[in-house]
C-alpha cells in the first residue's frame, strides 16, 4: 500500500517570479530523502511526495520557510504570476498575492490555470491559460478559455474589462464556483466556456 502523500508546493507570489532561496530547497531535499523524485510542473510548483503519517508537520515547516503548500490534481493551481518587474504597486503584487490566496487549491472538476501579468505587455503569457488577469493601469480585465494544447492553440477571450480591485476577487471566484456547479465530471474550463458561452458567463461573472 503506497504511504506516501504527493503535494504541490512553491514560492508565493513575489517580485521577481518563481525563486526558491537556498535554504527551501535543502529543506525540500531533506524532506524527501535522497532517493526521491521532485517534479517540476509546467506551473511553477514543485511536486513531491511525503509519508503520509508526517504529512502535516512536514507541510507546517514547508510553510515556516515562506513556501506555499497545496494539494495535486483537480484543483485551481496557484497563480502562475509575472515578474512585476514595474514594482510592486504599479504591478499590483498586493492584489495578485490576495487573489492566490483566494483561489488556489480549490477543487473543481478538472485543473485550472489562472495567469496574472502586471501589465498589458503580459509577459507571462496569461491569454494562454483557463483564466487571465491583465492589469491595465489602475483597472483590470479578465479573459478565459485560454488553451496552449495541442495544435489548435486557443488564445483567451475577454470576458470583462475595466474591473476595479475591490471586484476582482469576487468575479473570479464567482467564475470558478459557476464552473464548479455547471460541468461536467472532467469537464475542461475552456470546453466549459463553449458549451456555456461567453455571453452567459459575462452575465454571471457581472
Ligand atoms: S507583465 Fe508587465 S509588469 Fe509583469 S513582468 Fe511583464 S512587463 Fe513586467
Amino acid at each position: 500500500m503506497d504511504n506516501t502523500l504527493k503535494i504541490a508546493i512553491s514560492p508565493p507570489v513575489q517580485l521577481g517570479g518563481t525563486l526558491f532561496t537556498p535554504e527551501q530547497l535543502m529543506k525540500i531535499g531533506s524532506v524527501v530523502g535522497s532517493d526521491s523524485k521532485i517534479e517540476m510542473t509546467g506551473f511553477g510548483q514543485l511536486y513531491i511526495e511525503i509519508p503520509f503519517e508526517e504529512a502535516e508537520l512536514i507541510e507546517e515547516q514547508l510553510r515556516s520557510i515562506g513556501l506555499k503548500v497545496y494539494p495535486v490534481g483537480f484543483v485551481t493551481k496557484g497563480l502562475i504570476a509575472c515578474h512585476f518587474c514595474k514594482g510592486a504597486e504599479e504591478a499590483g503584487l498586493e492584489i495578485a498575492q490576495t487573489l492566490n490566496q483566494a483561489i488556489a487549491g480549490i477543487a473543481i472538476p478538472a485543473p485550472i490555470k489562472v495567469g496574472y501579468a502586471g501589465c498589458a505587455l503580459g509577459t507571462s503569457e496569461p491569454l494562454l491559460k483557463d483564466i487571465a488577469v491583465v492589469k491595465m493601469k489602475n483597472t483590470f480585465d479578465i479573459y478565459v478559455g485560454g488553451n496552449p494544447k495541442g495544435v489548435k492553440v486557443t488564445l483567451g477571450s475577454k470576458l470583462l474589462s475595466g474591473l476595479t480591485e475591490d471586484r476582482l476577487v469576487p468575479v473570479i471566484t464567482t467564475v470558478l464556483e459557476f464552473y464548479k456547479a455547471n460541468a461536467k465530471p472532467k469537464e475542461k474550463f475552456n470546453k466549459f466556456v463553449e458549451r456555456i458561452s461567453l455571453e452567459q458567463l459575462r452575465q454571471v461573472a457581472a
